[in-house]
């Protein structure tokens, strides 16, 4: 696969088959004014532009629309599993209904007649709360509108 800048006019002249290239790079904009390029800007399917020497201005890359669109979806995705994640470790009524009583730690106990039982304990909400915190922490989750 060549690696070559074209223009499109010169891939067709060239019977170069025109291809939906999955990203291109456009040269450097400066391209256009500058008399030692006179073919004008030119694009390739692949990163081969320098950075303008003269100017600092790299090359533009296009990515094809169908791709962007897709990777907006994920986007979209990833990010509404993320809501759901901060929802889920952010104390709230909801949270408390879901998680309280759903903990406990069991410790051995002895009756008023001396028999030894074992007895559950509920985990506190101030320490569901204290996990809850923990994780958030851990995970750089910063609540809503801190
Ligand atoms: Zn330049």
């Amino acid at each position: 696969m060549s690696t070559d800048p074209m223009t499109l006019d010169a891939a067709e002249k060239a019977g170069v088959p025109v291809v939906d290239y999955e990203r291109i790079w456009l040269e450097p904009k400066c391209a256009d004014d500058n008399p030692k390029y006179d073919e004008g800007r030119t694009w390739c399917q692949h990163d081969v532009y320098e950075t303008c020497p003269d100017c600092g201005t790299k090359a533009t890359e296009y990515v094809r629309a169908d791709l962007h669109v897709s990777a907006l979806s994920e986007l979209d995705t990833a990010m509404a599993e993320i809501e759901r994640l901060q929802e889920a470790l952010e104390p709230s009524g909801d949270t408390k209904a879901a998680y309280m009583g759903e903990f406990s730690v069991r410790l051995p106990d002895v009756d008023e007649d001396g028999n030894e039982y074992t007895r559950s304990i509920n985990v506190p909400w101030t320490t569901i709360k204290e996990i809850m915190a923990a994780i958030r922490a851990r995970a750089a989750l910063t609540p809503k509108g801190e």
